[in-house]
């Protein structure tokens, strides 16, 4: 299916391409985790005649790895991975998620907070859907007398955000028991990753998310902040997320190897696999060229495990 087409009550056809994108954080070597996402990103927008788009999010500045952009795009391209369009680095659009910011405050959606990580901690507060804790609306009145905002936070509410993934079904929160108002500016003065993801999905046109499910309790904030932006909201797919033995995710952290040059057919063909696809044994021995037609042949985004996470193939 080449378009995703809306039939409007006037018999005027709607047709709206396919536009996907993968968006690595540059702080270690693409791995394992990070070829499976890259993929299925892939792999879902070509075999349906999309664009596909690298961004690189280096918005979170401290934990950016100098090389390491360099690195993943290299390794991106001796994979065979060809995108579309120039890479589009999040710190080029700070002037943007600046503006956003300015226009949420104005509009009374965003507002200071001056709690301390010990203050949050100390509250009595539930932890959140991300393994943090829920933020209690401390500053939501306004800030006590001599206090100064550390972070800026978007105003959520009680109702039920909810979307149904391509892959993971239904997904539901509540923002305000789930999550809590969240920051889209931090105290360190950088943007956070739920501002900067939402304005750029937008401003790229995306128009379907395939990515790991270690994102998936983000989607019901993204979406709360497109919708208080007016902006449309993307379809998702979340992946299953590969872990190591111990049932951690694949990172720098858990010491992920980092994928070399010299076994680029049988990695993609184990991402396949990982990703539910069938391809033939012997196409670990193929040239790159041969196993990316198999695939883009081939590819069914039903065949992926319908998981979460999911142990690493030996
Ligand atoms: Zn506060």
């Amino acid at each position: 299916m080449k378009l995703k087409t809306d039939l409007l009550a006037n018999d005027i056809v709607v047709s709206r391409l396919y536009r996907g994108r993968f968006a690595p954080s540059p702080t270690g070597p693409l791995h394992f985790g990070s070829l499976v996402a890259a993929l299925g990103s892939c792999l879902d927008a070509r075999s349906r005649d999309g664009e596909w788009l690298v961004r690189m999010e280096d918005i979170d500045r401290p934990r950016n790895v100098p090389g390491a952009a360099d690195g993943i795009l290299a390794t991106l391209e001796a994979f065979g991975f060809a995108w579309d369009g120039p890479v589009l680095w999040q710190t080029s659009r700070l002037e943007a998620y600046r503006a956003i910011v300015d226009d949420l405050k104005a509009g009374g959606l965003v507002y200071g907070c001056a709690c301390s990580r010990r203050e949050i901690a100390d509250s009595a507060n539930r932890p959140a859907v991300d393994g943090g804790l829920t933020y209690p609306g401390t500053c939501r009145p306004g800030l006590p007398p001599g206090r100064v905002p550390r972070a800026w936070r978007l105003r959520v509410d009680d109702r039920e955000m909810a979307f149904v993934d391509r892959l993971q079904g239904r997904v539901a929160q509540r923002l305000e028991r789930d999550v809590g108002d969240f920051v889209l500016l931090r105290a360190d003065g950088e943007f956070a990753y739920q501002l900067a993801v939402v304005a750029d999905d937008a401003w790229q046109g995306i128009t379907q998310v395939v990515r790991g499910a270690d994102l998936i309790d983000s989607t019901p904030r993204q979406i709360w902040l497109q919708q208080c932006l007016g902006y449309d909201t993307p379809e998702y797919a979340h992946l299953p997320v590969a872990t190591n033995r111990a049932g951690e995710k694949l990172s720098k952290q858990t010491l992920a190897p980092a994928l070399g040059a010299e076994s680029v057919a049988s990695d993609l063909v184990r991402a396949l696999r990982f990703l539910g696809q069938r391809p033939p044994a012997d196409l670990v021995r193929a040239p790159v060229a041969e196993v990316w037609a198999w695939a883009l042949a081939h590819w069914d985004l039903a065949a992926v495990p319908r998981r979460r996470a999911l142990p690493i193939p030996a």
